[in-house]
Order: structure tokens, then C-alpha cells, then sequence
């Protein structure tokens, strides 16, 4: 299997190429040149392990790394660091199925990619005779950057550096963040949103005088973001295995069409729900969830993404997002790989802002709905759920349910993307459980509310010593970085 760009589809590169890139050197993403259709494995594949299921999926995309390899790679990477017996779980009631991909070492479905991701690197360095040191560049809107830092904490040759929008991550997010352990890590507070942080980092890439002084210095630079096709590829494992839980359950037979609902901000999550359906997983609909920061379901629902607009923070941070890399690769499949449109539809939304889908185009995405929803619809809804089932749930997650009820059809699959103590403090004011500001106590005070205890790695999180406190102005994150690297 090879790899090419959405925006220039000669340029071919192999697996271990693509995930230590990151990114094409024209600025498109890599895609798998064509998508494995397994059809007729499901049957086989029903009953495998989370890991068994892992090693197969991944071996169809990175067939250039041995299964020996793979497996010790999955093996290490869902090893300790997991819950064991509820790796990943499945809560149900009614027609809803939540698949609840939290139970790793950051509390965010994140962790299921960004755990394997350093194996994967590790790996391809390998098949590359790539012995330089990587700097993996990290754009977080909370998750992800705590998610990378546990997954690369001291393993070697790789630093962490991440940018995080200074007033745009939950105060658990923070505090997961600045009282890192790794000593190959650092963790910068940037005066901007998400998107800025993104558009620094995605420019530092590109940036070729930057290439050339780490060079002196035998670095390289490397993405753990979902822009990296070694982060998109893993988190098709949990979509097969979902299905496969469904079944078990007894709330569907093998063949049985499901939709899957996502809480949605960088489109990987989405996309993978996208790639394991036309790999043969029988999906009816998937629906595309937002916050307030709607962009995406404008889109889906017009056909023009505009980024111009306001920006908001909202209850459920992980999504405030208004550029969305991952939809790129959306582009690539519903086109039939044509780069030079792709390529065209991105450079307007470089220079202008906005672009829009000829109406044929807009055609080819069918299966695909698409819904917005304040803060106060997804508080209300939180409480709601949990006070006829008993189900908490976090406010992402809370807003890939609301989505998912807008269709009265099949059973649906809902990517439960966080636990709910992680965004404490949107959670306990949905249960009226105000009058502490403090969310670390509110941990507590949710922990005994609802009767259950919160994932040990938030437990006693405040009392961990603060070890970070860089900052910085969007204008001068290369110059921290060169700082921090001493080059
Ligand atoms: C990252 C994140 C999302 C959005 O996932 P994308 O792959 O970026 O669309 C949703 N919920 C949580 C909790 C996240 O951390």
C-alpha cells in the first residue's frame, strides 16, 4: 500500500514516509492510494480481540511493516496504560450504542491513536534508516496534546512540544498538560484559538530555512496531529470493533445497517467512521455533530465552508474549531481523488476563506447529515440523559447523542470521545451541581453525586507539581521553539 497527496496525486510515498512526514511537502494530506474493501472478513474478524482486530486493520494500510512488528507495536501500545477489561466499551440503551473510547491514559478517545503513533514512528524510522531526532509539533484544543505527550513520554529519539490556546482548554485539560513528567517534553500557552495554533505549526512545516537549521543539528520535524495518516488509520479499529460489540449485545445481526454519530471538530474521527464503511463495514448514515462552532455543518448541509466568522468557546472545547484539516481528505474520496480540484478548493480557503462545492460535487456526499447545538441544548441534555438513565455522559459526547436522535431509524453507534469528569465544570453545572469553582474539587463532588469514581488519571491531579509554564504570542512560536531546542 502506498500513500499520496490530496493535492498532487504523483507524489507517492511509502507508510513509514507518510507517518514521518506528517504532511506532503506540497501542503495536501496523505490518503491511502486505494481503500482495502473487506467484505467478506467481517464474518471472521467478528469475534477477534481489540488487539487481533488492530494488527488486521492495520496490516491492510501498513502492510510495509511486518506482522510481528505490528503486533508488538499494538501490543505495547494498549498494554498498561489502558483500563484492561473495558479497553474500549460499549454503554446501550434504546436504539443508542456509545462507544466510549476514553478509558486510556488521558481520559479522551485520543488516546487510542496517539498511543500507537510513537510505535509507528519508531518503526518507520527503522525502515527509513532515520536515526535523527524528532520534534513532534503539536497543535492541541486540549486533548490531543496531553494524548501525545503521554503517548512519546521518554521514549527517545522524539521531543514533544505543544501549543495549547491559552484560554481555550478546560482546567483539567491545563493541569493534565503543565504537570507533564516526561523530561523530553515541553508545553507552551499560546495568546490565540485552536486554529491559530494550527495554522503556526502547519507553517512552521512548511517553513524550509527552519528545515535546514534543525538539519544542522540532526532534527527532524514530525506531526502527532490528525493531520498524520498513522493517527487516522488506528481509530478505523474501534468503528469494526463497535459493530462487532452491537452484535454481541444482540442489538443487530452481522449485516444489519448502523449509523454512526460524531462529536466532530478535525474531521479524523469522522473520517475513520468514513473509511471503515467503504471498507465494507455495513454504515447507513454518518452524522457529523458540532458545537456552536458550525462550520462543518453548514457545509455538509450547503456545500460551502466558510471560515469567516466568529469564533466561539463553548462547553465542549475539543471542537472549537473552524478549519478542519481532516476534511481535505473527505474531498479527496468524495471526488475520486481529483488533487488539482482538492488542491484548487484549498488554496481559495487559504486566500479567501471560503470555498464552495460545484453542485455536482455536493451530490457525492450522500450519507452524510449534519448537526449544530448551543451550550444550553447540551447541558440540558446531559441532564436529561442522566436523569432517565443514569448515564453520564461528557458534553461532546452529549452533542454526538443530541445528533444522534434527529434520525428515528437505525441503531446507531455514538463515539463517546471523553469521560464526563474530565469537563467537570460544564458537567456539574448541567446536574446543578453549582457552587464550587473549583474543578478539581467538583471531581470529587461529581465522583460522589453519580456514585462512581473518576479515571485515575484525574484523580488528585491538582496536587501534582505544575513543572511548565512557557508562553507565547502567535507571532513567536518559532522563536520559542528555537529556544527550547537551542538551535
Ligand atoms: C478531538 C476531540 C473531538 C473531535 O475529534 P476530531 O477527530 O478532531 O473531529 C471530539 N471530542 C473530544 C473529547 C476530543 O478530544
Amino acid at each position: 500500500m502506498k500513500f499520496i497527496s490530496t493535492r498532487d496525486k504523483s507524489k507517492i510515498v511509502s507508510a513509514s514516509t507518510a507517518i514521518l512526514n506528517g504532511i506532503s511537502s506540497d501542503g495536501g494530506l496523505y490518503v491511502p492510494e486505494y481503500l482495502p474493501f473487506i467484505k467478506d472478513k467481517l464474518k471472521d474478524w467478528q469475534n477477534l480481540d481489540y488487539n487481533t482486530l488492530a494488527v488486521e486493520v492495520l496490516a491492510l494500510y501498513f502492510d510495509e511493516f511486518s506482522k510481528e512488528a505490528l503486533v508488538e507495536m499494538v501490543t505495547k501500545a494498549y498494554a498498561d496504560k489502558f483500563s484492561q477489561n473495558n479497553k474500549v466499551a460499549l454503554h446501550s440503551f434504546d436504539r443508542f450504542n456509545f462507544l466510549e473510547l476514553y478509558h486510556g491514559p488521558t481520559a479522551a478517545f485520543k488516546d487510542m491513536a496517539l498511543c500507537l503513533l510513537p510505535y509507528l514512528m519508531k518503526e518507520a524510522g527503522k525502515l527509513q534508516n532515520d536515526t535523527r531526532e524528532r520534534i513532534i509539533l503539536t497543535a492541541t484544543s486540549g486533548d490531543t496534546g496531553k494524548a501525545a505527550l503521554e503517548g512519546f513520554k521518554d521514549i527517545k529519539p522524539y521531543k514533544v512540544i505543544v501549543f495549547y490556546p491559552e484560554t481555550g482548554v478546560s482546567p483539567v485539560q491545563k493541569q493534565q498538560m503543565i504537570s507533564l513528567e516526561g523530561d523530553n517534553s515541553y508545553v507552551v500557552a499560546l495568546k490565540g484559538n485552536f486554529d491559530d495554533a494550527q495554522n503556526g505549526v502547519k507553517k512552521l512545516f512548511a517553513d524550509k530555512d527552519f528545515e535546514i537549521k534543525l538539519l544542522e543539528k540532526n532534527m527532524v520535524l514530525s506531526s502527532a496531529n490528525s493531520i498524520n495518516i498513522g493517527r487516522l488509520i488506528p481509530q478505523i479499529v474501534y468503528y469494526f470493533y463497535g459493530y462487532f460489540q452491537m452484535i454481541k449485545i444482540g442489538k443487530i445481526n452481522l449485516g444489519d445497517k448502523v449509523d454512526i454519530s460524531v462529536p466532530t471538530g478535525n474531521f479524523g474521527n469522522i473520517l475513520a467512521a468514513y473509511l471503515s464503511k467503504a471498507m465494507g463495514l455495513p454504515i447507513d448514515n454518518l452524522i457529523c455533530a458540532s458545537n456552536s462552532n458550525n462550520v462543518l455543518t453548514e457545509f455538509i448541509n450547503k456545500g460551502v465552508y466558510n471560515r469567516k466568522r466568529n469564533f466561539h468557546v463553548t462547553v465542549a472545547p475539543s471542537m472549537d474549531i473552524l478549519v478542519s484539516s481532516n476534511l481535505e481528505r473527505y474531498l479527496h474520496f468524495v471526488s475520486d481523488g481529483d488533487d488539482i480540484l482538492v488542491k484548487s478548493l484549498m488554496d481559495n480557503l487559504n486566500t479567501t476563506g471560503i470555498y464552495k462545492l460545484t453542485e455536482n460535487l455536493k451530490k457525492e456526499m450522500t450519507n452524510i447529515k449534519a448537526y449544530s447545538y448551543s451550550d444550553d441544548k447540551i447541558l440540558d441534555e446531559i441532564k436529561a440523559v442522566y436523569d432517565k438513565e443514569k448515564y453520564l455522559m461528557d458534553t461532546h459526547t452529549a452533542i454526538g447523542y443530541l445528533a444522534a436522535k434527529e434520525d428515528e431509524k437505525n441503531p446507531i453507534l455514538i463515539a463517546s470521545t471523553a469521560s464526563p469528569f474530565k469537563f467537570t465544570g460544564s458537567v456539574a453545572k448541567a446536574l446543578n451541581l453549582d457552587g464550587n469553582f473549583d474543578e478539581f474539587q467538583l471531581i470529587k463532588d461529581l465522583e460522589k453525586h453519580i456514585g462512581q469514581s473518576a479515571p485515575n488519571c484525574l484523580k488528585d491531579l491538582d496536587k501534582k507539581p505544575v513543572m511548565q509554564n512557557h508562553n507565547c504570542e502567535i507571532t513567536q512560536m518559532k522563536a520559542v521553539i528555537e529556544k527550547i531546542l537551542e538551535v
